[in-house]
């Protein structure tokens, strides 16, 4: 089997040591390895950072093949996907702001920062009514109506086997919005089917958006890869490695002299945790 992998960076900021591993551990197992730009958030995305991580990439010496993806250059396909979801007639329009929901969530039910479905009941007219005022709104998936249509989900993750895909905690997850037309959920299963991807290796810290990414490819009727989560770099206090950790940057240690060989030994090595 062709195993093919990809590294789907946010330009968002330069690539740290955290995102170094995280390309380094998709590069070294595939036989054709994709490069992605998940750049559909523009208020957080910028041109420099996007170029910064291809220079960054191409100075570690983690070649890609074929073209880079970039997301901003295809929002209709993504467009496209959220037609099939609400021919399905599983979106709707969520005009709540981010207090309404804060305060909608103010009871004590734990810690999960679900949407209370405020908007799910909604009646035709009221939506249409408030859309041609010209609301702001959001579109989110009827959670329990996809679950319905879905019917029982599983992934395979290397290391631990199949797994039953349990996205209901998530709730009714927003899929797009006015700034931002089409989410990352919706997003990385179109472009991993797209690019086929057989195995999505990438930070542990993604593993749970697994159940949403595994749901909304068999809504689209697209095939579910492999996935193997990784574990995440931490800095020497033992917190995760993050964008604000300017000394970790890859660009930082090239200025510093370090050689990427000597990078890439370290993760050989099982290193640099
Ligand atoms: N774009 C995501 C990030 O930078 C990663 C997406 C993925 O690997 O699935 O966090």
């Amino acid at each position: 089997m062709n195993i093919v992998t990809r590294f789907a960076p946010s330009p968002t900021g330069y690539l740290h040591l955290g995102h170094a591993f995280s390309a380094w551990s998709a590069w070294r197992r595939a036989d054709v390895f994709r490069l992605r730009l998940e750049d559909i958030d523009a208020t957080r995305c910028r041109a420099e950072f996007a170029a910064g991580i291809v220079e960054d990439l191409r100075w570690l010496g983690l070649a890609w093949d074929g073209e880079i993806r970039t997301q901003s250059a295809h929002l209709p396909e993504f467009q496209a996907a959220l037609e099939v979801l609400r021919g399905r007639g599983l979106l709707y329009p969520c005009f709540c702001t981010r207090a309404e929901i804060a305060r909608a969530q103010a009871a004590p039910h734990g810690a999960e920062a679900v949407y209370p479905g405020t908007c799910r009941h909604l009646s035709g007219a009221a939506r249409e009514e408030r859309m041609n005022a010209g609301a702001a709104y959001a579109l989110r998936l009827d959670m329990a109506a996809a679950l319905r249509q879905a019917g029982a989900l599983r992934f395979f993750e290397e290391g631990k086997g199949w797994i039953e895909a349990r996205p209901l905690p998530f709730g009714d997850v927003v899929l797009a919005r006015k700034d931002t037309p089409s989410s990352y959920h919706l997003c990385v299963v179109h472009d991993d089917a797209l690019q086929g991807i057989s195995h999505v290796i990438r930070g542990e810290d993604l593993f749970e958006a697994t159940h949403v990414h595994v749901l909304l490819q068999r809504l689209l009727g697209l095939p579910t890869p492999v996935y193997a989560h990784h574990r995440l770099l931490r800095d020497a206090q033992g917190r995760r490695l993050a964008k604000r950790d300017f000394a970790a940057t890859l660009r930082a240690m090239r200025a510093a002299g370090v050689q990427p060989r000597a990078i890439l030994r370290q993760f050989e090595e099982g290193g640099a945790a």
